[in-house]
């Protein structure tokens, strides 16, 4: 089973209503068991939402009490992030999950960057909560953006 980015397969449920479908993703994943999940539905975030940021560090920061997630309007929504990432692991068997396809930049989902808390549009290096929390798992995780890499390694 692989979990994957609900986003990435046409749900609308990003801050801004929108899908981010990835046609490629999806047509790769055409005979392969996937999950989709978004996070930040599962933790009771409405849609639309204000975009929101991980201040002051990473996924694994926020796991560890040592950063806070806000939305552009000052709000601190770091208990629903947690949340949802807390439903998800609850709800799958993470034994039969052999890897993620995650979105990039998200602070939920993002892989190798995410954006860096000043809402203006800039990345810095470090992952989204649910992804770290899947690291701690030891799950391999990939962003949409390496679909070249897991055919190369042979993974889709
Ligand atoms: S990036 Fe993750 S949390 Fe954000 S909308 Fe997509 S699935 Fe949901």
């Amino acid at each position: 089973m692989i979990i994957v980015s609900a986003c990435l397969l046409g749900k609308k449920c990003r801050y801004d209503g929108k899908a981010k479908l990835n046609n490629r993703l999806v047509k790769l994943l055409k005979d392969k068991e996937i999950i989709p999940v978004c996070p930040e539905l599962e933790g009771d975030l409405p849609v639309p939402r204000p975009p929101a940021e991980i201040i002051g560090g990473n996924g694994f920061d926020i796991l560890k009490g040592r950063a806070r997630i806000k939305n552009r309007e000052g709000r601190d929504v770091t208990d629903n992030f947690i949340k949802g990432v807390n439903k998800v692991i609850t709800r799958v068997d993470l034994k039969d999950i052999r890897m993620a396809i995650l979105k990039e930049r998200s602070p939920s989902c993002g892989v190798n960057c995410i954006y860096d808390g000043s809402f203006n549009g800039k990345l810095k290096d470090g992952c989204g909560v649910f992804t770290a929390r899947l690291l701690k798992e030891k799950i391999p995780i990939f962003s949409e953006e390496e679909t070249g890499k897991l055919i190369n390694q042979g993974l889709l």
